[in-house]
């Protein structure tokens, strides 16, 4: 039988002190003394991303892209080289790679750049030297003729993508995300004091609630794992308990049908009030913030009167000021009589792969809002999820009022067979 590969990666505040990296090394070498081959993937220490981002703002309001990436890929060079240092000293044999060095391949953009595809030659002979390969996460180098070997960065959070991409193109038996919570609950613990963690959750349950406000994952790293059926088991580094696995649910059918639910207060609501009621407006309204790259996220447009009608919808909290801007433009524009804009607005979903075999969840969703005294200001549903904008004051009281309302304290039954007979 082939050795088993497994692929860990760890996230910045597991690696914040030299201390914490030398208790990563120790996980990592007995990890080893299983016999097994081991990929690591390294985030920066703890908050260097952001400390390099703020460097380069106080020289520059608009730093070049392509330095910006050469900087930023030198917090995870850091890490990567103090961990294999760490397991130098615990009498480990180990090598630190760059992005590039472990074969990443990625498209020309900046500070969001694809991967393309992963070369795995290096990692493998590596590997086959009987070293431990510790790969530095968040970055590869651009493939194209024209401009081969740039250096590239592949956007906040993108360590978890490293390790789900180096997973799948070298066939590793797991993947496991190393971090500083226990896995993924059915809310934020330090909100709802009764969340539970999830020993299994779906992919696509695990993309939704990452994308509304779950900060656990980069959803992009989730969203890779599911093509390419990479089971993810999301542990803490701190710990032993096996933490959640992100994997195809068989059993989703007999089990709670809301999974978990996600809250996210960077919010903005922005309205448009009494624009003219005819064809090309929303066009109007949409196309500059589509062209300057600001994400829309809710849209709601009331039934219109006397020719005018409203136009609300909701964007990050970030991007309100840039939103602004151009909307001004367009309200002159298209004689709409004023531009109202709130961030202090929240989201609460929902989420659960069973929701859409099932009536009834809205219904009981609202209700439990309004028993709580929480008015619902907007509204959107996917298959898998019910999102309401509430007021950002109301947002604790609204998540404990939704995960008492669908008993997501209590352990689904069929989440203990189902665990035991995947495993
Ligand atoms: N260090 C990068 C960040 O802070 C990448 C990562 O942590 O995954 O976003
Ligand atoms: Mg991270």
């Amino acid at each position: 039988m082939p050795t088993p590969l497994i692929v860990q990666k760890y996230g910045g505040s597991s690696l914040a002190t030299a201390d914490r990296i030398r208790h990563v090394a120790r996980r990592i070498a007995r990890e080893r003394a299983n016999g097994v081959d081991l990929v690591v993937v390294v985030s920066a220490m703890g908050d260097t991303t952001d400390e390099l981002l703020g460097l380069a703002a106080a020289i520059t309001d608009e730093p070049d892209p392509r330095e910006l990436d050469m900087l930023l890929a030198t917090g995870e060079h850091q890490s990567a080289t103090l961990v294999s240092m760490a397991l130098h000293a615990l009498g480990m044999a180990a090598i630190s790679l760059t992005g590039a060095q472990a074969g990443i391949r990625t498209d020309t953009s900046h500070g969001r750049a694809r991967i393309a595809n992963v070369d795995p030659a290096r990692v493998r002979r590596e590997i086959g030297a009987d070293k431990i390969v510790i790969v530095a996460g968040f970055q590869g180098a651009t493939d194209e003729s024209h401009a081969a070997g740039e250096v590239t960065t592949l956007g906040r959070g993108g360590s978890d993508t490293t390790a789900v991409a180096l997973a799948a193109r070298l066939g590793a038996d797991r993947c496991e995300i190393y971090t500083d919570v226990e896995g993924i609950f059915t809310a934020d613990p330090r909100v709802v004091p009764d969340a539970r963690l999830l020993p299994i959750i779906g992919y696509e349950e695990m993309l939704e609630l990452a994308g509304q406000g779950a900060q656990v994952m980069q959803t992009r790293a989730v969203e890779l794992g599911w093509v390419n059926g990479v089971e993810i088991a999301v542990r803490s580094t701190f710990s032993d308990h096996p933490g959640t696995r992100i994997k195809e649910d068989p059993d989703v059918e007999q089990r709670n049908k809301v999974r978990g639910l996600a809250t996210d207060r960077h919010v903005a609501k922005v309205t448009l009030v009494a624009v003219p009621d005819r064809p090309g407006v929303a066009r109007a309204v949409f196309e500059p913030l589509a062209a300057a790259g600001i994400n829309v996220d809710m849209i709601v447009q009331n039934v219109g009167h006397a020719g005018a009608t409203d136009l609300s919808f909701t964007i990050a909290s970030t991007e309100l000021a840039r939103a602004r801007k151009l909307l001004d433009t367009v309200v002159r524009q298209l004689g709409a009589r004023e531009l109202t804009t709130d961030s202090a607005v929240a989201k609460v979903s929902i989420v659960g792969a069973g929701i859409q075999n099932a009536p009834g969840y809205a219904a009981r969703m609202f209700g439990a809002l309004a028993d709580a005294g929480i008015n619902i200001e907007m509204i959107s549903t996917s298959e898998i999820r019910i999102t309401c904008i509430i007021a950002e004051d109301d947002v604790e009281k609204a998540a404990r009022a939704l995960h008492a309302a669908f008993a997501l304290e209590r352990p689904d039954t069929a989440g203990a067979g189902a665990t035991a007979a995947a495993g």
